[in-house]
Order: structure tokens, then C-alpha cells, then sequence
């Protein structure tokens, strides 16, 4: 894949020149920004930032796996797990977000728009369609039931990895005593929170931050860019005040000793009017947390702070309502870029009139695989024409045939009617086959389409015919969204994202 950077390899040091020369239609595809709702950044007068998976962007294979490890030896260490669990291996692709744990049946399914089960898996294996109709499809599946958990971030992913892995391992071995799927589930959840809590997690990426976060060279110009054309920019995190000053610090500070060009900031700090730390998302956009002022070390300097926000200053926890005030932002001003459905996207849409970007860190492989795999995709249109054709056309000869019966059942005439219909069945015969064929034909290539995306899942925004719940979701909270937060450089910062006009199918 060229990546833009590659694009813009070469070209003059100053990004805003090559930036404003690039028509969006020059941009790469893959570092697009799309648009689901019409968003005007020459309105915009704050852009806020998360962090985690937004911001930072993750080797996610290596922190999942990381995770993963941590979080099995918490099972064998705090809830008497077999030590055999330790040498489960790990396959990054047995999860992707939007998919749905079933806790009562061990099970993980992806769901479409309307929250109706798709693809389904229960431990490492496949489900069929006919078992999983006959689990989830006989009355609705109401996904809001405690029965069942949402895998929506990314953060999420190695908890159904460790799910599936650990109900295949039960269901194969016999043992003394086993946990139920139910409990093995909450075990999972207890034991990968203990390991974020206690720092296993944390620690080991924080002392090896060059091998578990990706440093986007392009992220400074970028956040420089919403700078220079008059935009306040602040940092809106759940991670607490150390961690959150390592990662900064890791992609924004520039030292000659680590090889970087001078930054005219002296410190990640000063890319920011207003940081805030362990804001507690989604609370922060629906409670009343006060704000705390932090002092350079991370300790409190009063139990809370009032009055305007001060520039360079640490601020912990607050909520939305005081923040509007002391940052003297109107919500419909402020754009949030994040990377969490739930507690960046939706709890801010549904609580403020913030604007929202979210970052999708697989839209890169999507957005590629899409384009690779176009001639495939044009050919199941034409194989999906073809059923519809063919099926019409037999339901024409079978109306046919039945009209022919009655007369021969009721002769009025003495039309010969024997020869009309061996002609119609011989039809009927060959219309059949031909549906059974391309039938064939577009199962196929429909898997082998799929299997481009994730051999496991398809791709995560579309389940079968449909957009999949992720994908509704997204199109619903984010009014744009994009695989990183440095494409936004690619674009104006007056720039007017528009989006489609939305159409009802009998407008199309
Ligand atoms: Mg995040």
C-alpha cells in the first residue's frame, strides 16, 4: 500500500504547503477522512484529543498479546486456572469490534445493523447458520440483556481472544472441575482489569514505549496546523498523569539526541491549552466530577480548582459542563476527535453538542483490502443481479405452468397444452440449475471475499448484506472518521467535510 507519508516523501520540509496543494481527491484512500455528517472546521475553535488508540496509536498485536499473557497468569495465580493455559497461543484474528459475547453459550457472533446475529463461533470453532439460527434467531436477540457483552473498543479485543481460547480449552479437556461459560467470562473481566490496575500492563509498555506505540512523524505538524490557523487544542484522557506524560512525551518531544528535527514546542505541553488527565469517559460527559489541579509530580494542589482553566497547568477528572465554562467553549465549537464508540463518540453526542471525529485504526487494512479485492466485489453486484433476474424469471414460468395445468384440468378448448408445458418444466429445469449455480458461485466468492478481510469475521463494517451494529454505530455518532489523527493534515483546517446526501431507498 503507498501510505501518504510515502506520497509526501521527498516534498519540501513544510507539510502545509504539499497539505494545501493536495486536492482530497489526490489524498490516498486510506488516509481519507470520511464523512458521515457535514462538519465545517472553519467553525470549529477547540479540537480535543484522547489519548489511548487515538493520539497513540498501538502495535495491537503486541499489546493484545501482552494483555493476554498478563491476564492468563491472573487466572492461574488469583482463581486456580490450569497451568496449562499459560501455553495457549495467541491469534490476533479471533476478534474484531462489534462482536457480541453470548456468556450463557460460551458463544461470540457479529451482529448487523439491527442487532441480528451473524457469523457465530463457539471456542475456536465455527458455528454453522442453521445452529446459529436456531440459537439466536428463533425470537429477538435483545442485546442490551446483561446476557450479553459488546467488544466495541479496541482495548477490549484480547478479552474475546482469551474467551474463545479458554472455552475451547475447557470444552476439550476433561477436568475435576470447570468453570461455566458464564463465570469464565467474568473471570476474564476480573483478571484483565486487575492486570490494568496493577500495573502489570502498564508498566512493561510504559518501559518499552518504542516497541508498543506507534510514533506517527506527522502527528506534531498536524496538531501545529489546527494551531496555526487559530485553533485551541486540549487533551481529554482516562489514563492517569505519569503514564499519560511518558506517552505524550514519547510522540511529540523532539530531541536532537533522539534524531528529530528542532520543534519549535518546548514540550509535548505546549501543543495544548487545557490537559486533562484520568477524566473518567464516559462520566466525564454525564456526572459532576470536580476538576483537581496537579502539580508537575501528579499530586493534587487543592481539592478542586475553579475560575479559568491556566495554560500548562494539570488538571484530573471534571466534567463537561465546567469544562465548557472555564475553557469558554460553545459545544457546537468543539470538535472531539476519539477512538471509543461508547464513551468518546456516543456519550458525547448524546450529552453535548460536541462535534466528533473518530479514529478507526483498521480502516487502513479495510479501506486497502476494499480496493484490492474491487474486481471481486463488482462481480458478486453482477452475481446478486443475476439471482434476482433468474429468480423472477422462474417464478414467471411457474405461474405459467400452474395456468397451463388448470386448463388441461378443465378442458373448455381442445388446445393442445401437453407440448406448451414439456416446453415450460424443460424451462423451469434450466432455470433452477442455473440458479443453483450461480447460487454456488456467489457463496464463494463471497467467502473468499470475506476471507480477505478476516478469515474469521469478513470485514467489520458489514455483516452479510448488511452495515454491521459497529458500522451503524459509527455512521450514527461520529460525523467523520478516519484511520489516524496526522490525516487531518492532508486538509484544510477551513476545510468543509460534506457528507452524502442521505437518501431513502425509494429516492436512490
Ligand atoms: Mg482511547
Amino acid at each position: 500500500m503507498t501510505t501518504a507519508s510515502e506520497v509526501i516523501a521527498g516534498a519540501p520540509k513544510n507539510l502545509d504547503l504539499v497539505a494545501s496543494a493536495m486536492r482530497p481527491l489526490d489524498i490516498p484512500r486510506a488516509s481519507r477522512i470520511f464523512v458521515n455528517r457535514n462538519l465545517r472546521l472553519d467553525k470549529i475553535e477547540m479540537v480535543g484529543f484522547d489519548m489511548d488508540y487515538t493520539l497513540a496509536l498501538y502495535n495491537q498485536p503486541r499489546i493484545e498479546e501482552l494483555s493476554m499473557r498478563a491476564t492468563l497468569h491472573k487466572l492461574v495465580t488469583a482463581k486456580g486456572y490450569p497451568e496449562a493455559i499459560l501455553g495457549l497461543t495467541y491469534d490476533p484474528m479471533l476478534a474484531v469490534r462489534g462482536l457480541v459475547v453470548d456468556r450463557i453459550n460460551g458463544n461470540i457472533f457479529k451482529p448487523d445493523r439491527y442487532g441480528f446475529p451473524g457469523r457465530a463461533r463457539h471456542g475456536l470453532a465455527n458455528i454453522d447458520r442453521e445452529r446459529a439460527g436456531e440459537l439466536y434467531q428463533r425470537e429477538r436477540t435483545r442485546l442490551s440483556n446483561r446476557r450479553y457483552a459488546w467488544i466495541d473498543s479496541l482495548f477490549a479485543l484480547p478479552e474475546a481472544v482469551l474467551y474463545a481460547c479458554l472455552v475451547d480449552y475447557f470444552d476439550h479437556h476433561e477436568l475435576p472441575s470447570k468453570p461455566d461459560y458464564g463465570t469464565m467470562w467474568e473471570h476474564i473481566r476480573e483478571c484483565i482489569d486487575l492486570a490494568h490496575r496493577d500495573g502489570s500492563i502498564k508498566t512493561i509498555v510504559g518501559d518499552d514505549l518504542a516497541g508498543f506505540v506507534e510514533r506517527d512523524d506527522a502527528l506534531a505538524e498536524t496538531l501545529h496546523k489546527f494551531r496555526s490557523s487559530g485553533k485551541r487544542l486540549f487533551l481529554l484522557t482516562n489514563s492517569a498523569w505519569d503514564y499519560t506524560s511518558r506517552v505524550m512525551s514519547y510522540l511529540l518531544d523532539r530531541t536532537p539526541a533522539r534524531g528529530g528535527e528542532p520543534s519549535p514546542y518546548p514540550s509535548w505541553r505546549h501543543y495544548f491549552d487545557v490537559i486533562v488527565v484520568s477524566a473518567g469517559k464516559p462520566e466525564f460527559f454525564t456526572e459532576e466530577h470536580p476538576f483537581v489541579a496537579l502539580d508537575a509530580s501528579g499530586e493534587p494542589l487543592a481539592k478542586t480548582s475553579t475560575g479559568p482553566f491556566q495554560r500548562g497547568r494539570i488538571y484530573q477528572g471534571g466534567n463537561i459542563k465546567d469544562f465548557q465554562e472555564r475553557a469558554r467553549a460553545s459545544g457546537d465549537r468543539v470538535l472531539f476527535v476519539g477512538d471509543h464508540i461508547y464513551g468518546d463518540m456516543l456519550r458525547s453526542r448524546k450529552s453535548s453538542n460536541w462535534r466528533t471525529a473518530m479514529v478507526l485504526q483498521e480502516l487502513e487494512h479495510e479501506v486497502t483490502t476494499h480496493d484490492r479485492i474491487r474486481p471481486d466485489l463488482s462481480r458478486l453486484d453482477r452475481l446478486d443481479a443475476e439471482l434476482i433476474h433468474l429468480d423472477g424469471e422462474l417464478n414467471e414460468r411457474q405461474v405459467a405452468l400452474r395456468s397451463l395445468q388448470k386448463i388441461e384440468d378443465h378442458p373448455s378448448t381442445d388446445e393442445p397444452v401437453s407440448a406448451a408445458k414439456r416446453t415450460i418444466k424443460e424451462a423451469i429445469e434450466k432455470l433452477r440449475r442455473d440458479l443453483r449455480s450461480a447460487a454456488a458461485q456467489h457463496r464463494s466468492l463471497e467467502s473468499t471475499i470475506d476471507d480477505a478481510f478476516n478469515p474469521y469475521w469478513g470485514p467489520i463494517f458489514r455483516e452479510g448484506y448488511e452495515v454491521s451494529k459497529f458500522g451503524e454505530q459509527v455512521e450514527a455518532y461520529a460525523c467523520v472518521y478516519t484511520s489516524r489523527v496526522s490525516n487531518f493534515r492532508f486538509y484544510s483546517p477551513m476545510q468543509y467535510f460534506r457528507g452524502p446526501r442521505d437518501r431513502m431507498p425509494h429516492e436512490r
